[in-house]
C-alpha cells in the first residue's frame, strides 16, 4: 500500500454560476487544483467547484486592493 499521493491530473471545465474555470482534476480524489496555486508546493485543492471559484475571486481581491463584505443585515431583510 502506498502513503504517497500520486495525482492523475486531467484538465476540466467547471462552471459555478456562469463562471466557466478550466482547471486540473485528480482521477482517483477528484480533487481540483486552483489553476493560479498551480500543483506545486503553493497548491490549493478544492472538491467543490464552488468553493474553487470562491478561491479564485480571493486571488483577483487580493491583486487588486477590492475588500468584500457582507451586505448590512437591513439589505437582507428588505422585501422586494
Ligand atoms: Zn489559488
Amino acid at each position: 500500500m502506498s502513503l504517497q499521493w500520486d495525482p492523475k491530473w486531467e484538465e476540466v471545465v467547471v462552471e459555478v454560476d456562469g463562471v466557466r474555470v478550466k482547471a486540473l482534476r485528480d482521477r482517483v480524489t477528484m480533487l481540483l487544483a486552483c489553476p493560479i496555486c498551480g500543483t506545486g508546493d503553493k497548491a490549493s485543492y478544492f472538491f467543490s467547484p464552488r468553493d474553487l471559484v470562491n478561491h479564485l475571486f480571493s486571488h483577483t481581491s487580493r491583486a487588486s486592493g477590492i475588500r468584500v463584505v457582507a451586505a448590512p443585515a437591513e439589505e437582507q431583510d428588505r422585501e422586494e
